[in-house]
């Protein structure tokens, strides 16, 4: 007899795989490396930013007291008494009317407590003339203006980007305390399956899913360890599936977790003595996604169907491999973009549809089915509708969830 499945909701479910999560420690690496990591200890500032006071222009270091009363029928001369580039400190202190020539980036000589731009002097024989006063720290970068000394910059558990990076680089962190990325294993299930090099014959296809798990690991910066495909057969996939549970932090199988004859993993799960958290979630595509956790590692069970797969390794596997990270934020970025077209068929399940998002408006990316290669390629978004009975209309606004950010869109609204 056919076990009957209690749908449980994707928040629901979402809460189950994120409650079994264990973070997976920390190491360093260096700073070059760090790229798309998360962040194991705050970045604190070891300096102040700036560190002096320094010209954010090139002109002429002043005192702004001399500048007083200047106006253009009353011109104020300047001697210039040194010239100085970013790097380079004067040795000289100014004095009266006194003004250095200085580059962008130059420590502020002794004295100087205003910054004139070329632009606004005039030359003279032995130095400059201005037609305008300025105010103590006009056009002066200030010590600390950015960040001050001992301030937390950035939090652990944030994503490493360029810009933290040049924080990090800022500080003199030549190495960087980053998560550890927990082990990830991919194994395919599936007597029909083919690897991409064998030609097709009758009954089979290639396999789509691991290659495609393992782009959507690479875009979050990890790897994995690849357990290849297994046939539909009791015993032998519950030797590769053992050794790949024992060998990794987080094993995702595909295909083989619904209710037909061949689908072993249910039985696979019980032989493990695996705590199934859920095995029916109220959602299209993708309903039958199961999650089990075995010795404190997860299994993830998604459906071989393509669209269903992609969907439930988005919905589930990130946020929880980020969650073992401790990162802060764990979720795909969530936004709201009017429906291109109509989408009438009601459904009681929470539908997420692969989707093209251009920024204001969002449309199914074609073939719409749980076995749907195609769509999700052409994709850069997930529309998320509502379970229910009604129907979606063309300008309805609508939940988006983006994908893979690095894409860049086809056109700009500057
Ligand atoms: P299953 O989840 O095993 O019931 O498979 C559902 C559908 O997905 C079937 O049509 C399978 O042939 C197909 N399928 C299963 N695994 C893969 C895979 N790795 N790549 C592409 N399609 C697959
Ligand atoms: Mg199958």
């Amino acid at each position: 007899m056919v076990e009957k499945r209690r749908p449980i909701s994707v928040s629901e479910a979402l809460e189950r795989v994120l409650g079994k999560a264990s973070l997976i420690g920390s190491e360093k690496v260096d700073l070059e490396e760090s790229y798309g990591r998360i962040l194991a200890e705050p970045i604190v500032a070891s300096s102040d930013v700036p560190p002096f006071n320094r010209s954010p222009y090139d002109g002429y270091a002043i005192r702004s007291a001399d500048s007083a009363g200047a106006s253009g029928d009353n011109r104020i001369s300047f001697r210039v008494i040194d010239h100085i580039g970013a790097g380079e400190v004067s040795a000289k202190k100014l004095k009266a009317n006194e003004a250095i020539r200085i580059m962008t980036g130059a420590q502020l000589p002794e004295g100087a407590d205003a910054v004139v731009m070329f632009e606004q002097t005039v030359e003279s024989e032995h130095g400059i003339t201005i037609r305008k006063p300025f105010k103590a720290l006009e056009n002066v970068s200030l010590q600390g203006e950015d960040v001050q000394k001992g301030e937390v910059v950035i939090d652990r558990g944030s994503l490493i980007n360029p810009g933290t990076i040049a924080l990090l680089a800022t500080f003199g962190y030549s190495q960087v305390a980053v998560a550890k990325q927990p082990v990830v294993g991919i194994l395919s299930t599936g007597t029909e399956l083919l690897g991409v090099d064998d030609e097709l014959v009758p009954g089979k296809i290639r396999n789509s899913n691991g290659p495609m798990i393992v782009a959507q690991l690479k875009r979050m910066g990890f790897r994995c360890k690849m357990y290849g495909m297994s046939i539909d057969q009791l015993d032998e996939s519950y030797q590769v599936v053992k050794k790949a549970a024992d060998e990794t932090d987080c094993l995702i199988t595909t295909g083989g977790v619904s209710v037909g004859d061949f689908d072993f993993l249910p039985a696979i799960y019980e032989r493990l003595g695996a705590e199934v958290l859920f095995n029916k979630v109220a959602m299209r595509p993708g309903s039958v996604t199961t999650v089990a956790v075995a010795n404190g590692r997860y299994l993830f069970g998604l459906s071989g169907n393509p669209s269903a797969c992609f969907t439930g390794f988005e919905l589930f596997v990130r946020p929880a491999l980020l969650k073992m990270m401790g990162a802060g934020k764990l979720y795909l970025p969530q936004t709201k973009a009017v429906l291109g077209e109509d989408f009438t068929k009601a459904n009681p399940f929470t539908r997420f549809i692969r989707a093209s998002y251009d920024g204001e408006t969002v449309s199914p990316a074609g073939f719409n089915k749980s076995n749907a290669v195609s769509s999700i390629a052409r994709g850069n978004a997930l529309i998320v509708l509502p379970g229910g009975s009604r129907g979606f209309h063309r300008s309805d606004t609508v939940d988006v969830l983006l994908l893979g950010m690095e894409e860049g869109a086809s056109k700009w609204r500057l």
